[in-house]
């Protein structure tokens, strides 16, 4: 009734889902093993190990949450925010209003400060606005997928920790393609993405959290437990952790030599994280971050040598995603569509108010390769010729080519 899987082989330069690494794909057929299975176990306690060193952090707690990214934001989130708590989160694009949503749904009481998209805020905005609100917790973006910009974090941690702020980031775009460094910029707690710069499929978000966090987190378990005082917030709400799914102090447990029996580990995606990690250690991170600046300047000089304009502030680009400004009069999606149909390349649009704007190209993990680079290029400008857009032809794959030769000779 229902034919095979046969999925087309596609080029993915979009902000995720990237190419899965063949390896993470061939990792996910092994054999599954019960979860306490001291086999299983010891791939546990490596894998904690290998998010430790991509989030750059000697932090103990280091695991990954079961669910796309945004699982790992609302555990963090959600272990954290107690009803009533002020939480402040500076918007510069669509990540940012997740991280509002994802607080009120916890009962924050939540402050935005907002720039344009296609910005980023000065660090010294934030630090006044901190200082102002005085919130328990700022929530804040470092890579906004929705418009190619990527915020300075080291001064408002630095300021966070001072004022005895926590700092959480959503590092979900970045980790992996460029430093994330939790200890150095005094991060709290850090979520990342699998199915982004780590070549690995979506389902799973690694995390890491202090030892400041971790303490607020068996606060909250005492209470729980009916330990200790106060049980309630201002407005008589108990201050138990609400989601069980998403409950650290129980995860912790669970990554813990104790071994406390939470959900069932879901195993054919740990093993890929696994593997998705060791290639990045393998490659080595400065090498990793390297290549993905190499890649996205091809593309970014083939882009303007077609006469394409890159939106948002290019002293704050996101090195792992290039937006680019739609030329006037042509249809985004049609050209989208052509690309995706005739050529097997996925690049993506945009939301909100740069919707039917930008188009967005993606140079995370697998996908960030000289092969995709140049053969979006040749793609992008056939199909713009094909759609009467006004471009410098025959430029843009050769000055992607000029960028790789000169790569080369240096
Ligand atoms: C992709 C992305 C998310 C959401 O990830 P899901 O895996 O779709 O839940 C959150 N934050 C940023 C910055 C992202 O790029």
């Amino acid at each position: 009734m229902y034919k095979d899987l046969n999925t087309s082989l596609r080029t993915l330069m979009t902000p995720g889902p990237v190419e899965a690494e063949p390896r993470v794909l061939r990792a996910m057929c092994t054999p599954i093993l019960g979860q306490f299975d001291p086999e299983f176990t010891a791939i546990m306690n490596e894998t904690m190990a290998m998010i430790r060193a991509v989030f750059q952090t000697e932090n103990h707690w280091a695991f990954p949450i079961d669910g796309t990214s945004r699982a790992g934001i609302e555990a963090v989130l959600g272990s954290i925010i107690e009803p009533g708590d002020k939480v402040l989160v500076p918007i510069y694009g669509r990540f940012g209003q997740l991280l509002t949503e994802i607080a009120e749904r916890y009962g924050a009481n939540v402050s935005n400060i907002e720039t344009v998209w296609g910005q980023v805020f000065s660090p010294q905005t934030v630090i006044e606005e901190i200082k102002k609100a005085k919130p328990k917790i700022v929530a804040m973006v470092h890579g906004e997928t929705s418009t190619g910009c990527m915020q300075p974090l080291r001064e408002i941690g630095e300021a966070c920790r001072e004022l005895n702020i926590l700092f959480v980031v959503d590092a979900v775009a970045t980790i992996g393609g460029t430093a994330v460094k939790v200890d150095e910029w005094k991060i709290d707690a850090a979520i990342g993405g699998t199915q982004k710069c780590l070549s690995v499929p979506a389902g799973m978000a690694p995390i890491t959290f202090n030892s400041r966090v971790e303490a607020l987190l068996l606060e909250r378990k005492k209470i729980e437990r009916g330990l200790a005082e106060p049980n309630q917030c201002q407005d008589n709400q108990p201050r138990i952790i609400r989601s069980n799914y998403f409950d650290l102090s129980q995860l912790m447990d669970y990554w813990s030599p104790a071994r406390l029996n939470h959900h069932t580990e879901a195993t054919s995606m740990l093993y890929a994280l696994r593997e998705g990690l060791r290639i990045v250690l393998e490659e080595g991170l400065e090498q990793r971050f390297n290549r993905h600046a190499l890649h996205e300047q091809a593309l970014m000089q083939g882009l303007l040598a077609m006469g394409l304009k890159i939106y948002g502030n290019q002293e704050y680009k996101l090195p792992v995603v290039t937006s680019v400004l739609i030329p006037e009069g042509i249809d985004g999606e049609a050209v989208r569509t052509m690309l995706l149909g005739d050529f097997g390349i996925e690049i993506a649009s945009s939301f909100g108010p740069l919707k039917g704007k930008i188009w967005r190209i993606g140079t995370m993990g697998y996908s960030c390769r000289k092969k995709n680079i140049l053969h979006v290029l040749g793609a992008l400008e056939s199909v713009l010729i094909r759609h009467g857009a006004q471009i410098n032809i025959g430029r843009a794959v050769q000055a992607a080519l000029d960028i790789y030769d000169h790569h080369k000779r240096n």
